[in-house]
């Protein structure tokens, strides 16, 4: 495959392509094979300081160019994303540690946004109301935020940087990326080669690559962006809205977080398809999604059945090589996430967990896990677990399965089987997440339709009219025709 997108260690910062200023650098590493990709110079705050200068600067011409122009450009970023298919998808695999399937998919739903967003410069409205002040008239001007800076994590980085990106630019915005250490390419720097070619002006997006550690909290302090828009996890996210809104500067936030989705089997559901389901929506991108299924639940009247089901069609799915066509399974991102699934596994045997399906750990290659006879307050049923292991909890009936399946700090997405499509859905209303689905697994994401979680899964909603609202605010204009008469 020829390689198109040259020079990828360096950053876009302040309209340029250039090195970070700072003295470490770090390498991005494949994480199948070990190899390094390249290596990229951290950038400094200083360097950030400039982006942001440069980002405002910007911003103020592209929030007056028509609609349409905006539209075309998006457009146009469409196009390349489908001209550059092989070349985004090799990159999310290498990078990342992808399966071919799940790369696939990622650039389907980065496209996706891409596609919606065209469609945001024509459909952002504002009003005129009337008033209750004689010769008064009322308008709501709907107007861009500014900068928007945006914190993308490793797991699906093109889209989920995109998701932000995509809407705040079609919007009027200018936007900084600081993406995942472990996923600059894909979740950053693949982004700036893409919207430079399809003809956004220089400074309206930047990629800024540092440790969170380190440039992290000036990133978010920063007097310029008035929103932040991070995905990461839950600890990160809090400390993230907490510098937002309570430092000198108040920022608006978006804040999509981690998440500890239930996968419900009722006592009718058709257990065939609910093993297929929870199959795909635990091991997708090797648990490592932020909507795969935390916890299965099952009625006791069919746990038996289920869990035969499952773990013979877990048993089979093949591991390893994710660039090869027939791999389910590929790489743990890295050897720190590889470990804290390695000390989960220890402590679900060390709480009683019984082990059904278990293998060995080679490199950062890690086979499915799978444990029954799972209790509420163990360790697995109460973390976001983050990668191919599950445990399979027994509920005595709804009620039971109900009150376990909110049982969680977390309310992100989750899904409910049942042969009766009314009791599944009346279920699915019940439970406490921003994303219910009924007779399908948890891990869904449509361009148009609200992404979003409950509880400490998050505050905010993404996608379609949703990322309209998030990515704007209205201004308030009234106009007095004739002379007011004050009282005094
Ligand atoms: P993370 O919170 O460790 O990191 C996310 C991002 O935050 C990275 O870019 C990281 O560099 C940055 N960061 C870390 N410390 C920072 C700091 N002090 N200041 C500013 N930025 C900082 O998360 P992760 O390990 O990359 O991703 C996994 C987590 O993300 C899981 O909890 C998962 O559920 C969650 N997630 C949520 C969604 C969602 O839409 N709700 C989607 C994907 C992942």
């Amino acid at each position: 495959m020829s390689e198109c997108y040259k020079d990828l260690h360096l950053q876009l910062l302040a309209g340029e392509w250039r090195e970070g200023s700072g003295d470490n650098s770090r390498p991005v590493i494949n994480p199948y094979s070990g190899e390094t990709l390249l290596s990229i110079q951290a950038a400094t705050s200083a360097d950030l300081d400039a982006t942001y200068r440069k980002a405002t600067e910007a911003q103020l011409a592209w929030a007056e160019t028509p609609p349409a122009e905006r539209s075309a450009l998006l457009l146009r970023a469409v196009s390349i994303f489908d001209e550059r298919k092989e070349e985004i998808i090799d990159w999310l695999i290498r990078e990342s540690g992808s399966t071919r399937l799940k790369a696939n998919i990622e650039w389907g739903s980065a496209r996706g946004i891409t596609l919606e967003a065209a469609s945001m410069p024509a459909r952002a409205q504002g009003a005129t109301m009337g008033s209750d002040i004689a010769g008064k008239e009322n308008f709501v001007y709907r107007r861009p935020l500014g900068v928007v800076g945006v914190i993308s994590p490793w797991n699906f980085p093109l889209h989920l940087s995109q998701r932000s990106v995509a809407p705040a630019l079609a919007l009027g915005n200018a936007v900084v990326i600081k993406p995942a250490s472990d996923t600059p390419i894909t979740g950053g720097l693949l982004l700036g080669r893409i919207f430079e070619e399809a003809g956004l002006p220089a400074g309206l997006l930047s990629v800024v690559i540092g440790p969170g550690s380190a440039i992290g909290d000036d990133f978010v302090a920063h007097p310029i962006p008035s929103l932040i828009s991070f995905t990461g996890s839950t600890p990160v996210g809090k400390n993230i809205g907490k510098i937002a809104t309570g430092g000198r500067y108040l920022k608006k936030v978006a804040l999509e977080l981690g998440g500890n989705s239930p996968f419900v089997v009722l006592d009718d559901a058709d257990i065939e398809q609910a093993v297929k389901a929870a199959v795909f929506g635990k091991f997708l991108h090797q648990g490592q999604i932020c909507m795969a299924i935390n916890r299965i639940i099952v009625n006791s009247a069919v746990y038996d059945r289920f869990v035969e089901g499952f773990v013979a069609h877990v048993g089979k799915l093949s591991v390893g090589d994710p660039s090869a066509m027939e791999t389910a399974i590929g790489p743990i991102i890295n050897k720190s996430q590889l470990e804290g699934l390695q000390q989960k596994i220890a402590k679900a045997k060390e709480q009683g967990a019984k082990v059904l399906l278990e293998g060995d750990i080679e490199g950062q290659m890690m086979p499915p896990h799978v444990f029954g006879d799972v209790t509420p307050d163990m360790e697995i049923s109460c973390d976001e677990i983050f990668g191919p292991l599950v445990g399979i909890q027994k509920a005595r009936d709804e009620q039971h399965a109900l009150e376990l399946a909110n049982g969680t700090e977390f309310g992100l997405s989750s899904a409910v089987f049942s042969g009766d499509l009314y009791r599944g859905l009346e279920f699915a209303r019940k439970i406490r997440a921003g994303m219910a689905h009924v007779n399908d697994m948890p891990v869904n994401d449509e361009a148009h339709m609200p992404f979003g979680g409950e509880k400490n899964s998050g505050l905010g909603r993404f996608n379609g009219n949703w990322a309209i609202e998030e990515f704007s605010t209205v201004q308030w204009v009234s106009v007095q025709k004739t002379p007011r008469q004050y009282p005094f």
